[in-house]
């Protein structure tokens, strides 16, 4: 008789059957049996959100494998175990996996592909859950680069390869042993987005069509609403970038060049993080970890509840708490006032945003914060220090963010709406006042940063 050749597929960032070069290898096979590991070590640190969102989207890959006739398989417990266990259990000769270039992940694939080899079995890495693998873009040196824009030139030389479709003529394969997928409980009120690999691409083509046009001018103002919220298809390996590359690349818009260089940025933590792996909790730039901090005690408390008295921060805040995601421009001025007015530091705002993000990712999240604290990759270092304030009329200047947030400012008009400490009936009820002065602790921001530079 001859012999079968049988592999499995292990999904991880990468839930889709579309445009997935590693999908695509394992199914050179006789049979492939569909599998995911629910790995306590990644689920327990997850966060509600997470968890609620990652379960919609493993039931909305289940669904499209369904109706191939097949079914996801579903594992529970540590990876190095199970992964065997599952290759053995139906004499594969081969496991296929989209690499994984996150501290953890990659660790633990070197540990899975040992135990593998103990058997006989290859562990085979194909595609990554980004355009342009991390560690592949490198200067003229052959070293990394340190910043962003000489990275994102390069890194668009380096182009990537055209998507691929989806395998046909497959024979799904099934183990004996899988368990129900969890059904987690989303927090009360919370909001998700819809998960899976259509509801990506259905988003993605409706953004492309009415509001990619727009994303030059409208990015940064939080209440047009004009971002893409991608993030958390993307975080999922719901669609690839290169999916979306491709689609920007026939488009002619200002947009399109300024989304590219959004994904850029995506790619550009990916690199940082592979390539300095202990920077997911260290200072990137060392010396900012001998500067002074405070204690995350009642103010920290305060920002993570959305109470500081100071409007577009605490939008921000109640919008992360009510739908796992905040718009880029206020997580920005919510983590420098954390870091900068609160002097707490970021690894703990870091560790909320990866509690309640839904697109938590530890690459682009770790490396967001530490740009804004000053010690990461930024070129304009430490010394700039957002101005809620300001910051708050600039980028929401009708009020239409805040006041979608804070119901308790809803009745403030557009000029004090930034200030509400300076209504002139006096402050609105139930609203906080300012829990610190900003010019103030700006001052001491300074003064902290120029005693580490003696
Ligand atoms: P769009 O504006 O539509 O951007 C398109 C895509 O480009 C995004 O989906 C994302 O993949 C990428 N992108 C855009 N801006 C950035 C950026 N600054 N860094 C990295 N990628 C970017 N993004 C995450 O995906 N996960 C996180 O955990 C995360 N944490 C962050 C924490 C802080 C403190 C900061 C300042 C930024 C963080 N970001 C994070 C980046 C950015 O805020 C989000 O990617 C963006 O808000 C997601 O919304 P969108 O898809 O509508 O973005």
């Amino acid at each position: 008789m001859a012999r079968t050749d049988t592999t499995v597929m292990w999904f991880r960032r990468d839930l889709r059957l579309g445009d997935n070069p590693a999908l695509l290898d394992a199914c050179a096979s006789d049979g492939i049996v569909p599998l995911f590991v629910l790995d306590p070590a990644l689920w327990g640190p997850a966060g509600p959100a997470r968890r609620v969102y990652l379960t919609a989207s493993l039931r909305a890959l289940d669904a499209s494998l369904r109706q191939r006739r097949s079914g996801l398989c579903v594992v529970r417990g540590d990876p190095v175990r199970q992964v065997v266990r599952a290759a053995r259990a139906v004499g594969a000769t081969r496991v296929h996996v989209a690499a994984d270039y996150g501290p953890y992940g990659h660790r633990r694939d070197l540990e899975v592909e040992e135990a593998l080899a103990a058997h006989g079995i290859g562990l085979v890495r194909t595609g990554s859950p980004y355009a342009v693998a991390p560690g592949r873009v490198t200067n003229g040196s052959g070293s990394a680069y340190q910043v962003f824009t000489p990275f994102s030139k390069a890194w668009a030389e380096h182009g990537w390869r055209t998507p691929v479709d989806p395998p046909t003529d497959v024979r799904w394969l099934s183990l004996d042993e899988t368990v129900d997928l969890p059904d987690p409980t989303p927090p009360d009120g919370l909001e998700l987005p819809e998960a899976g690999e259509r509801a990506a691409l259905r988003r993605w083509r409706a953004y492309l069509e009415d509001d990619l046009g727009e994303y030059d001018t409208a990015r940064d103002r939080p209440g047009l609403d004009a971002t893409s919220h991608m993030s958390v298809h993307l975080k999922w390996g719901e669609i690839h970038p290169r999916t979306m590359l491709a689609d920007l690349s026939a488009d002619k818009r200002e947009g399109a060049a300024t989304y590219r260089k959004e994904l850029a940025w995506r790619e550009f933590y990916a690199d940082v993080l592979f390539r300095r792996p202990e920077t997911a909790r260290e200072y990137l730039r060392k010396e900012f970890a001998g500067m002074e901090y405070d204690e995350p005690g009642e103010p920290f408390d305060a920002w993570r509840q959305g109470r500081t008295g100071y409007p577009i921060v605490d939008a921000g805040m109640r919008q992360l708490r009510a739908t796992g995601w905040m718009h880029n421009r206020v997580r920005m001025i919510t983590a420098s006032f954390l870091v900068k007015d609160l002097h707490v530091e970021w690894q703990h705002g870091a560790r909320h945003f990866m509690r309640w993000l839904v697109d938590g990712d530890l690459a682009s999240n770790q490396h967001g914060w530490q740009w804004v604290a000053g010690c990461g990759t930024d070129a304009a270092p430490y010394f700039r220090v957002f101005n809620p304030t300001t910051q708050g009329r600039k980028f929401d200047p009708d009020g239409s963010y805040v006041r979608r947030w804070l119901p308790e400012l809803r009745d403030v008009g557009p000029r004090h709406l930034h200030e509400p400490w300076a209504v002139p009936d006096g402050p609105p009820d139930g609203y906080p006042a300012p829990i610190v002065e900003h010019a103030e602790e700006r001052r001491e921001a300074l003064d902290r940063l120029e005693r580490i530079k003696k």
